[in-house]
């Protein structure tokens, strides 16, 4: 029902508009530019103290006395200058380093403190690393053994839980200079604490139904057609290398870790049937099981327990934040599962997109009871949407959990009738037949989970993998380790200690304990002072680990959800104007120019507008069809150009698939999915 615009009676092939601009530049003044950006960067080292040498005295009058490095004559400016660097410092590392270091380090770095932080902490990194040379294991050497046990024990996170919080919090970033009236569109002005939850799109526009029906393959020819990925420089980290590739292949016993999403509509059956999945593989004991069996028996909802295991991990996991994407970790033979629960109900979408976003494999639980599925994947189900938007963020291999099948007798032709209907689909949807496989289970029962059904009722007609075998047997994805470093948060939060922790998943390049990292779009520097990976502490975390780090040299204030941590000298691109190849869903009316939309990206969702429609594109060859078309319909391909409120960071789809991905929604339901083809300066 078109409330505000009548765009029904459009006709598709009318003439071009005269005044549209498409071709000709424009001056972007409300851009930042990588270069400019650049300018901004970290630079004191360039600037070394102008300190000028006028009054001399003994540093050990000052507060930080110490009698051995009382022979350095330092000026009143040095000294404080000194006194400073010291402070800060310490905030780092802590009160483990001897201060005669530290001052060493502060006095042949020129007071920059950076350098000289990156300096100690080379330094220890350094004599680590000939200590596990020497002795085939990291055994401490001789004199500086009590120093180096301090200060990892020091500058290790005391973190201890990671979480995808997914909620999408306001930025608080300011646009200088943006537009209020852009292209005879209003463009809010972007105010601090400004929620962009769906709602926020403007509700008087004609409401979109999501029923995606799609062309053949779309989702995949959208990604094939991207040209060739323009070669990426090796960061060029100054800290000692280490061998990414080969330390990955080391890691967890050789197993690959993977981050699983799990999906499918509303009582579906996912929590239950993970739930009970980590308890058959030991993750719950016995008597934390029986505790969740009572409870939930007391609060009439015996059903509920194995979901209650999730549910509870949560809980604790959240430190008073509600968590929108559950998450936790679990092992098969070959792999380290990092396993997300996305909330199913339809209102939730926007979390569930995040959970997906992050995900290289997903599980769909359907409901097989008569009805349910149906209701699920009908009309204002999940099942399609859900199924949709992980092929869409770049999830390429699906288990599909034909779940409840107790509740249909174990029957095979059910098995198959919904095999059927969802393998067209997935098809459609741009999954490969060969990447997705069907798994009868019951989660309440357990049947299939761990271990293959005995159950003669099943075994009669099915001898494929359980699901555990299944997930064991996805293929690892590959991770873009040699890129430029690149982490989008998805929780930010105050930990005991200094500094700060976000967690987000490594999109790209790797990260080592005293590393620089840039965050943009505030285009402010940290140091990192200690990293986890599923709760543990470790030295370094690369392209696809979900992590947490502690930061330090930055503000809390300045970091939100959605912002990207990246290596300083190969920044990510920020913009306010990009161009995209999107391929349009199921929508009812036609998209026009000025089309004001919810950019969902990574773990951000930022209200944009349709600032311009570019082109329509032959769905499989990618050449243009038309130019400038006054509006695009449902199942179409087209360029178009969006402007978002508020800078974002992202990059080309063809440089770094994983952060050149979005969906577009509208009115709560998601009415595309793009690529990133250029962005704007
Ligand atoms: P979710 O919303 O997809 O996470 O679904 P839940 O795990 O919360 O389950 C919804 C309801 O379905 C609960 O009452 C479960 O006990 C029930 N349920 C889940 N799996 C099965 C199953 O395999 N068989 C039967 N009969 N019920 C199930």
């Amino acid at each position: 029902m078109a409330r505000h615009r009548n765009v029904r009676g459009y006709n598709y092939d009318e003439d071009f508009e005269e005044d549209d601009l498409y071709g000709q530049s424009v001056e972007d003044d409300y851009c930042i530019s990588p270069s400019t950006a650049a300018q901004f960067i970290y630079s004191r080292r360039d600037n070394p103290s102008p300190f000028t040498e006028t009054e001399e005295y003994d540093y050990k009058d000052t507060e930080h006395n110490n009698s051995s490095i009382s022979s350095h004559q330092l000026t009143a400016v040095e000294k404080a200058q000194l006194a400073s660097c010291l402070d800060h410092m310490k905030e780092v590392l802590g009160e483990s380093l001897p201060e005669k270091e530290m001052v060493e380090a502060v006095l042949s770095s020129k007071f920059d403190v950076q350098q000289a932080l990156d300096s100690v902490l080379a330094q220890e990194m350094k004599i680590k690393n000939e200590e596990t040379v020497i002795s085939g294991k990291a055994t401490k050497g001789k004199t500086r053994d009590s120093q180096t046990t301090k200060i990892e024990s020091d500058i290790v996170p005391k973190v201890t839980k990671m979480t995808v919080s997914g909620k999408k919090q306001s930025t608080g970033f300011e646009v200088p200079g943006v537009n209020a009236e852009e292209n005879g569109n209003n463009v809010v002005m972007p105010q601090k604490g400004f929620s962009s939850g769906d709602a926020n799109v403007s509700s008087g526009m004609t409401e979109v139904i999501s029923k995606p029906a799609l062309p053949s393959q779309i989702v995949q020819a959208l990604e094939e057609q991207t040209t060739a990925p323009t070669p990426v420089k090796k960061s060029g980290k100054a800290k000692q290398q280490i061998d990414v590739k080969a330390e990955l292949e080391k890691r967890q016993g050789g197993k690959h870790l993977l981050n699983l999403v799990v999906i499918g509509h509303v009582d579906a059956g996912k929590s239950t049937l993970m739930g009970h999945l980590l308890y058959l593989l030991g993750n719950v004991n016995k008597r934390t099981m029986h505790k969740y069996e009572q409870e939930s028996k007391k609060a009439g909802k015996a059903s509920f327990a194995y979901a209650w295991v999730l549910d509870e991990t949560g809980e604790e996991r959240e430190r008073g934040v509600t968590m929108d994407v559950g998450m936790t970790k679990f092992e098969t033979q070959t792999k380290v599962i990092t396993l997300m629960d996305a909330p199913g109900h339809k209102d939730f979408i926007p979390n569930m997109i995040t959970g997906a976003a992050q995900a290289d494999v997903a599980v769909l639980v359907v409901d097989a009871s008569r009805g349910e599925f149906e209701a699920g994947f009908e009309t204002g189900g999940q099942t399609r949407e859900h199924g949709l938007l992980v092929r869409s963020l770049g999830v390429t291999q699906l288990a599909v959990a034909v779940n409840k099948m107790d509740q249909v007798n174990w029957k095979q032709e059910r098995f198959l009738e919904i095999v059927g209907k969802l393998g067209q689909f997935l098809k459609q949807a741009g999954f490969k037949e060969s990447d997705v496989a069907y798994i009868p289970t019951s989660g309440l029962g357990g049947e299939n989970l761990a271990t293959r059904c005995q159950s003669s009722e099943l075994t009669k007609w099915y001898e494929g993998k359980c699901l555990l075998e299944q997930i064991d047997s996805f293929k690892p994805p590959q991770r873009s380790v040699e890129k430029p470093f690149r982490l989008c948060v998805s929780d930010v939060f105050k930990d005991q200690g200094s500094g700060f922790c976000v967690t987000g998943k490594v999109e790209a390049g790797y990260v080592q304990v005293g590393d620089r990292l840039l965050a943009m779009p505030p285009n402010e520097t940290c140091t990192v002072k200690g990293i986890a990976l599923h709760d543990e502490p470790v030295d370094w975390a690369a392209a696809g680990d979900h992590v947490s780090l502690t930061l330090t040299g930055m503000d809390i204030i300045k970091i939100n959800v959605g912002y990207i941590f990246c290596c300083p000298k190969e920044p990510i691109k920020v913009c306010t104007r990009f161009r995209a190849r999107i391929l349009i869903f199921n929508i009812e009316i036609p998209i026009t120019k000025g089309f004001p939309v919810l950019l969902h990206y990574q773990t951000v969702s930022e209200p944009a507008t349709i600032r311009r429609l570019l082109s329509v594109l032959h769905k499989s060859t990618g050449e243009v069809t038309k130019k400038k078309p006054k509006c695009l319909a449902k199942g179409q391909n087209a360029l178009i150009e969006l402007q978002t409120q508020r800078p974002i960071a992202l990059e080309l789809y063809k440089d770094f698939k994983e952060l050149g991905r979005f969906m577009l929604r509208y009115s709560g339901s998601t009415i595309a999915a793009g690529v990133v083809t250029e962005i704007k300066e």
